[in-house]
C-alpha cells in the first residue's frame, strides 16, 4: 500500500458530492495512491456509505471532541472552527506525505509526481500571488505540527477568519524561501479567476492539471438538464464551460448511481 495519500474534507452531504467526483477524477487519472476524506459528524451515514466506496480512509473529525486537549483550547476561539477542521490532516499520520484537495477541485490529469514535494508546496493564490491558495498543498501529516499550528492559530488567529490566512501565516517564509515549494499554477486552476486573463486560460488549457472551482458557485449548485445532461453555464463562465461539464460527466458516470 501507498504511503502517500490524496486528502480531501466534508463538512455536509452537499460538499460530499464534490468529494466524490474529486475522488473519480483522481482514479480516471490513473493515480497509484490513496485516497482520504475528512468527515464531520454532520456528513450523513448514508454519504459515508458512498465514500467508503472510493476513499480508502473516512476519518471522522469532531470540532467539539472534549478528549482533545488542543480542541478544548480552540473552544474559546469558536470563529475558528471550520478552519480548525481542515487542520485535522496533519493527523493523518498512518501516511507519509500527503497533497490535501479542496473539494471543490477536479484532478484532470495524473498528478502524482506532486508527492515529490517537500511541505507546504502551493501555488500562487490569483488574488494576492505572495500567498498561497489553500486549496491544493503537500504536507507533510506530524501530531507535532497539528498542535504547533493550533496553538499558532489560537494566539494568532487568521488574517482572512479562515484556513488560507492562517496557514499562509504559519509558513510565512513560503513566498520567499524555496522556489520548489511554488507549485505551478496549473496545479491549482482557479476555473472563475482564470476569466480575468482569458488569453493565458486559452493558451494553456490543455496543460491544466488541477482545476479549482473556487467562489460561490460551485459545480453542484449550477443548473443540470438530466434529459440532455447538459449544465447551463451562464456566459461569464463560458470559459470553463466543457470543465463544469466535465465535473457533471463524471457525476453522472459514477456518482449518480452509487446515490440511488
Ligand atoms: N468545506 C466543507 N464545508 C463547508 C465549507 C467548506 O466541507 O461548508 C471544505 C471543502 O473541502 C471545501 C474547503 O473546505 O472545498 C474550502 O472551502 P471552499 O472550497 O468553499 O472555499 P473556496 O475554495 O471557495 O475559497
Ligand atoms: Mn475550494
Amino acid at each position: 500500500m501507498s504511503k502517500f495519500a490524496w486528502v480531501t474534507l466534508t463538512t455536509n452531504d452537499t460538499y460530499s458530492l464534490g468529494a466524490l467526483v474529486l475522488a473519480h477524477s483522481l482514479k480516471r487519472a490513473g493515480t497509484a495512491h490513496q485516497l482520504a476524506v475528512l468527515v464531520t459528524p454532520t456528513v450523513s451515514e448514508a454519504m459515508r456509505i458512498r465514500l467508503k466506496d472510493v476513499y480508502n480512509v473516512v476519518q471522522e473529525v469532531n470540532v467539539l471532541d472534549s478528549q482533545d486537549a488542543a480542541n478544548l483550547a480552540l473552544l474559546s476561539r469558536p470563529e475558528l472552527g471550520v478552519t480548525f477542521t481542515k487542520l485535522h490532516c496533519w493527523r493523518l499520520v498512518q501516511f507519509e506525505k500527503c497533497v490535501f484537495l479542496d473539494a471543490d477541485t477536479l484532478v484532470l490529469q495524473n498528478v502524482d509526481e506532486l508527492f515529490e514535494r517537500e511541505e507546504l508546496s502551493a501555488a500562487p493564490d490569483v488574488s494576492w500571488p505572495d500567498c498561497f491558495n489553500s486549496g491544493v498543498f503537500v504536507f507533510r501529516p506530524s501530531l507535532d505540527t497539528f498542535g504547533k499550528i493550533t496553538e499558532f492559530a489560537i494566539k494568532n488567529g487568521s488574517f482572512d477568519g479562515g484556513d488560507q490566512g492562517l496557514l499562509n501565516q504559519y509558513f510565512a517564509d513560503w513566498a520567499t524561501a524555496d522556489i520548489k515549494k511554488h507549485l505551478p499554477f496549473v496545479y491549482n486552476v482557479t476555473a472563475y479567476a482564470s476569466y480575468c486573463y482569458l488569453p493565458a486560460f486559452k493558451q494553456f488549457r490543455d496543460k491544466i492539471k488541477i482545476l479549482h472551482f473556487a467562489g460561490k458557485l460551485k459545480p453542484w449548485l449550477i443548473q443540470f438538464n438530466s434529459e440532455t445532461k447538459t449544465a447551463a453555464v451562464s456566459s461569464d463562465y463560458a470559459h470553463a464551460q466543457d470543465l463544469i461539464q466535465l465535473w457533471w460527466n463524471i457525476f453522472c458516470d459514477t456518482v449518480i448511481e452509487s446515490l440511488s
